[in-house]
C-alpha cells in the first residue's frame, strides 16, 4: 500500500515508513491512496473469528508491503492477548435496539489500548529489524498517553517524551503516566492546553532538524496505524450484529477525529453503516461542523469528559482531503485560513453526500445521562461515553437501526464525575489498585518550543 499526504507536496512512503514518519514534511497527514475492498462474502467470512484474527484479514491489505502474514498474524494475537476481555471489545445490549461496545478492557482502560497495544508492537518489529531507535513525541488529554507509555515502557529501542495540559487531566489518567518509572519514559506538563500541546508536537515535526537528528516520531492518531488498527472493532461489531445483510449505525464521542473516522475508512472499505454519528461535548467545533459547514476555533473549556477538551480534531483533516476531492492545494489553503483567519466554510452540499450526523452535550445532560443509563439499562458509563448516548438518543435517524455506542473508558477512569452522577464510586479492576500509593515522575515546562526541545535533547539516548 501507498500512502499520499493530505497537502499534496510530500513524498509517497509505504507501510514502514509512514508508521515511523507520523506526520508528512508538508505538514500534512499520511492516507492510503487506495482502499482495499472487502465484498459481503469477505465479510459474512469474519463470523465467528477471533477479534485478533479478523485484525490480521481486515488490515493485511495495508501492512503487507512492509511485514509478512505471518509475523503481523503473531503481533495482533500478542496485542490483544494482553485484553481482559476474551471478546476484546465485547458488545452489551442497553435496550432492544441500543448496544455499547467495550472498548475499555485494554491495559489502561481506554480505547487508545486497543491501536497503542498493536503499534508498540510494530515499533519493535521494524525498528528491530532496521537497528534503528526514534524518539516519541506526543501530547495527550489524557487517556493516549497512559496507553503509549504502556505499550512501550521499557525498550530500549524508543525514548518516549509524553505532554498532558497541567492539571487538566483526571487523577487517574496523571498517575497512570506518570507511576510508570522506567528511564526510556518522560512525561511533562505543559502550562497550557491541549491543544497547546499538540502545537508543540506539530513544531517538533516541522521543525526538520530535530526531527531528522531525534527520530521523531508520533503515537498521536496522526500516525496512520493507529486510525488502521481502530477500523477493526467496526466490523467486529457489525459482523455481531448481521453485517453485511443488516446496516448499523454508530455513535461515537469525539475529539481528534480519530476513532469515528476509522469508521468511516471502514464504511469505504465496504462495511454497510447507515449512520456515523460524531458526538463532542461542548467543545463542539465538529459537532457546528456538520450542522453548518463552518469549521471555526473558539477555544477550549474544561469539561467533565476531559479526553474530547479540544479545539482543533487534527484527524479533521483527513476528512477534508476527501470533501476536497484530494486536492491537497485546496486543504493546504483551508488549514491556512484556519490558522490565520480561525476557520473556514465548505459546500453544504458536499457534506450532505457523507453518512454523519453531529450533535454535542453539556456537563448537566452528561451527568443525567449516566444517572439514567444505571437506573434504565443497569450499565454504569464514564462522562466520555455518557456524551455519546446522549447525542445517539438525538440524533438517531432509524429505529430499525441497531444503535452501537462506542464506549470509550472505563468509569473508574472518570471516578468524580461518576459519583457525582451516581453516587457509586467506581472502582479500579485489580491491577491498577495501589495507582494512588505509587512514587510519581514529571517535569513542569512553560508551552515553550525551545524549553521543550532543550529538555528532549538533554535526555534523549539518541546522540
Ligand atoms: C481519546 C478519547 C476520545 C476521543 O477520541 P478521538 O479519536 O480523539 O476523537 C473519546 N473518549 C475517550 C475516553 C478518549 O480517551
Amino acid at each position: 500500500m501507498q500512502y499520499i499526504s493530505t497537502r499534496g507536496d510530500a513524498p509517497t512512503l509505504n507501510f514502514e515508513e509512514v508508521v515511523l514518519t507520523g506526520l508528512a514534511r508538508d505538514g500534512g497527514l499520511y492516507v492510503p491512496k487506495t482502499w482495499p475492498q472487502m465484498s459481503p462474502e469477505d465479510i459474512r467470512g469474519l463470523a465467528g473469528k477471533s477479534y485478533a484474527e479478523v485484525a490480521c484479514q481486515v488490515l493485511l491489505p495495508f501492512v503487507e508491503d512492509s511485514i509478512s502474514e505471518s509475523d503481523f498474524r503473531e503481533m495482533t494475537e500478542k496485542a490483544y492477548g494482553s485484553f481482559s476481555h476474551k471478546a476484546v471489545v465485547p458488545l452489551s445490549q442497553l435496550s432492544e435496539n441500543d448496544f455499547l461496545m467495550e472498548l475499555y478492557h485494554g491495559p489502561t482502560l481506554a480505547f487508545k489500548d486497543v491501536a497503542l497495544q498493536l503499534l508498540g508492537l510494530l515499533y519493535d518489529h521494524l525498528l528491530g529489524r532496521q537497528g534503528k531507535k526514534v524518539t516519541i513525541v506526543g501530547a495527550t488529554s489524557g487517556d493516549t498517553g497512559s496507553a503509549a507509555i504502556e505499550a512501550t515502557r521499557g525498550r530500549d529501542a524508543v525514548d518516549i517524551f509524553i505532554m498532558h495540559p497541567k492539571g487538566r487531566v483526571s487523577d487517574v489518567q496523571r498517575r497512570q503516566m506518570t507511576t510508570v518509572l522506567d528511564a526510556n519514559v518522560h512525561n511533562i506538563a505543559i502550562e497550557g492546553d491541549f491543544d497547546d500541546c499538540q502545537a508543540l508536537v506539530k513544531a517538533m515535526f516541522n521543525d526538520h532538524d530535530f526531527r531528522d537528528e531525534y527520530g521523531v516520531s508520533a503515537v498521536n492518531s496522526i500516525n496512520w496505524a493507529r486510525v488502521m488498527a481502530q477500523i477493526v472493532y467496526y466490523f467486529t461489531t457489525a459482523v455481531s450484529l448481521g453485517a453485511p445483510d443488516r446496516k448499523v449505525a454508530f455513535s461515537v464521542p469525539s475529539g481528534n477525529f480519530g476513532d469515528i473516522y476509522a469508521g468511516y475508512c471502514a464504511q469505504k472499505m465496504g462495511l454497510p453503516i447507515e449512520q456515523l454519528i460524531v458526538a463532542t461535548n461542548r467543545n463542539d467545533i465538529l459537532s457546528r461542523f456538520f450542522n453548518t459547514g463552518e469549521y471555526r476555533k473558539e477555544g477550549v473549556n474544561p469539561t467533565i469528559s476531559p479526553s474530547m477538551d479540544i479545539q482543533v480534531s487534527s484527524n479533521f483533516e483527513r476528512l477534508l482531503f476527501d470533501l476536497c476531492a484530494q486536492d491537497g492545494e485546496k486543504v493546504k489553503s483551508l488549514m491556512k485560513d484556519l490558522d490565520e483567519k480561525d476557520g473556514f466554510a465548505v459546500d453544504m452540499k458536499q457534506l450532505n453526500q457523507i453518512i454523519f450526523s453531529a450533535g454535542a452535550c453539556n456537563e448537566e445532560e452528561t451527568l443525567a445521562t449516566i444517572k439514567e443509563t444505571l437506573e434504565k439499562s443497569a450499565k454504569l458509563v464514564d462522562p466520555h461515553t455518557a456524551v455519546g448516548l446522549k447525542v445517539a438518543a438525538d440524533c438517531k435517524k432509524s429505529k430499525e437501526v441497531p444503535m452501537v455506542t462506542l464506549s470509550t473508558a472505563h468509569p473508574a477512569k472518570f471516578p468524580a464525575a461518576v459519583e457525582k452522577a451516581t453516587g457509586i464510586y467506581p472502582d479500579l479492576p485489580p491491577h491498577m489498585a495501589g495507582l494512588f500509593d505509587r512514587e510519581e515522575k514529571l517535569d513542569v515546562l512553560p508551552n515553550d518550543i525551545q524549553a521543550v526541545q532543550s529538555y528532549i535533547r538533554e535526555r534523549s539516548r539518541i546522540k
